[in-house]
């Protein structure tokens, strides 16, 4: 039995070359409707998210965000055009620091719409896909024993393209599962624990076992990047792969987390009712992965060197830099918007606490600039921000961003627990709460819409799934310092401090 026959002919169609470029919020939700992915909430399936209560409202946000693209005043920098299409400029392979710099705009106003709080915006995909597409030939230097005939560098370039191209929404999941951290990959008690190649066929590659985290499972297609995180002894493994698929695949699940969007009004909830991008685990039951969706077979090195190889990292770690820039300028507005509520702008302490979210801000804003000033064209041809920045940039804000929602707290006091909902404004103690609740400069209605924001950033359950997402997005800190310590090259000082302490 074939495996086309045995996935009763649901394989995975071929890629298609006729994509439109970018695409309306309509037509995003229209392609979810019709491919759903395989989601699984609260023990039951999701048949469709568009209207499935605990991702219905995740939908219409992204919705939106594809409709931003489109509008007049904003279709120049958040789109660029090539062959007569227009495509999402995320996409866009920067050739000068001009257009890093519109890259960089564009990433502003998406992260805006999200006040920065959604982590995993389609952006942040884009970026990796089109830096490995640029850096497909990478993907050459993959060559596994035996008859391949597989052109890996050739299907990073035509999957990057066909993602560009269908404008399509990408989730994606490194690590593998926890169980024990201890132990290699290989040396569980099952070896499909850790997601793993089962053998190979005439037809692709078929994977079984299972990835730890993807957030926004809410997406058109899954991208299984070769990182950093697999240890293993031998040299060939085979839980090194690079490959994609569709999230409605024959043998994909995804389990995700309780929900954090209850239902409750936008006016009560701002974030968690329309931000919640869902982190979910994914199983792969004997997944087939056809060939043209494979970009890298069982290399354990070029497999934990692609994202650095490819400089897919840097173009991330830029998208990153410039979401934190907008989250960090949310935390700013609302904790000014709090002060002057409240009058307590003329007390020395207040004053200190948003010079903190001031110094941040403008140290974020210091390294994107600083990283796009010293951007390099690779040896891809792609103008490259430049790597010290960055890492910079992306071991600061997660030490640093949880005094973002503390500050909050400190400045709000009680407001941001004493905050009755828009029901109780609107219920028999309306009149005594619009009187006992309203600011020193505004009405109880739209105190508490603040307090409310400021809560949803700092104390709920939203906030609190932040605040972890903030520490690990980009990888576990510890390791993180550690990659920066090897590569970080500090001679020069070494050199300087050793010439001092011989000067006589
Ligand atoms: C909200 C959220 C969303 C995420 N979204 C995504 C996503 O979309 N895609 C994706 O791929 N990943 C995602 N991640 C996962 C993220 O990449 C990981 O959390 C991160 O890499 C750390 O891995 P881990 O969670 O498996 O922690 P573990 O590796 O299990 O670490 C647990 C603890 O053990 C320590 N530890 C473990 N191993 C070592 C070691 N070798 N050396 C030193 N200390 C060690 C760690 O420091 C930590 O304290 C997300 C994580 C969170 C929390």
């Amino acid at each position: 039995m074939t495996v086309a026959e045995k996935f009763e002919g649901k394989v995975i169609p071929p890629m298609h070359d006729d994509g439109q470029g970018a695409v309306t919020g309509e037509q995003f939700l229209a392609r979810l409707r019709q491919n759903p992915p395989t989601l699984y909430i609260d023990g039951g399936r999701v048949e469709d998210p568009t209207t499935h209560p605990a991702t219905a409202n995740m939908c219409r946000s992204l919705a939106g965000l594809y409709d931003l693209q489109f509008e007049e005043d904003l279709r120049d920098t958040l789109t660029f055009e090539e062959d007569g299409k227009r495509y999402a400029r995320s996409f866009m392979e920067p050739k000068t620091k001009e257009d890093l710099k519109l890259i960089a705009e564009s990433h502003r106003i998406r992260a805006n719409y999200g006040l920065g709080f959604l982590g995993r915006a389609p952006d942040y995909m884009n970026a990796n896909v089109m830096a490995a597409g640029a850096g497909a030939e990478y993907f050459a230097q993959c060559k596994p024993e035996g008859d391949h005939k597989v052109d890996f560098a050739e299907n990073m370039r035509r999957y990057a393209k066909f993602v560009r191209d269908n404008d399509l929404c990408l989730t994606h999941a490194l690590t593998n599962p926890q169980v024990n951290r201890s132990k290699m990959a290989s040396e569980m008690p099952d070896p499909y624990i850790a997601l793993g190649v089962v053998k190979e066929t005439d037809e692709g590659i078929i994977v079984r076992g299972a990835r730890m985290m993807a957030t926004l499972p809410i997406a058109d297609e899954i991208l299984i990047f070769p990182s950093t995180v697999l240890k293993e002894n031998a040299d060939k493994s085979r839980y090194a792969m690079g490959f994609a698929i569709p999230c409605n695949a024959p043998g994909v699940s995804f389990q995700c987390r309780e929900p954090i969007d209850v239902g409750r009004d936008p006016e009560d909830h701002p974030l968690s009712s329309r931000f919640d991008e869902q982190d979910a685990f994914v199983i792969f039951d004997d997944v087939l992965v056809p060939w043209e969706r494979v970009f890298l077979l069982y290399d354990v090195e070029l497999a934990n060197k692609a994202y650095a190889g490819t400089d897919a990292v840097l173009h991330m770690a830029y998208q990153v830099v410039n979401l934190k820039i907008a989250k960090t300028e949310a935390f700013l507005g609302v904790a000014q918007s709090i002060v002057n509520a409240i009058g307590s702008g003329g007390f020395q302490h207040v004053q200190a606490k948003i010079a903190e979210i001031i110094i941040m801000l403008e140290i974020m804003k210091g390294l994107e600039v600083a990283a796009r000033e010293q951007a390099t064209v690779n040896k891809y041809g792609v103008m490259t921000p430049a790597r010290g920045p960055l890492d910079a940039a992306r071991n600061y804000y997660p030490a640093n961003h949880q005094r973002l929602p503390e500050l909050l707290q400190l400045l709000g006091a009680s407001g941001i627990i004493m905050m009755p909902s828009k029901a109780d404004r609107e219920g028999p103690l309306g009149p005594q709460i619009d009187k006992f609740l309203q600011a020193g400069n505004a009405s109880a209605e739209d105190r508490l819409k603040l307090f409310r924001l400021a809560w949803d950033m700092s104390m709920s359950s939203f906030a609190g799934r932040q605040s972890l997402y903030e520490k690990y997005f980009f990888g576990d800190p510890v390791r993180m310092h550690s990659a920066l310590y090897e590569v970080y090259d500090s001679s020069e000082p070494v050199l300087r401090i050793q010439e001092f302490l011989k000067r006589k």
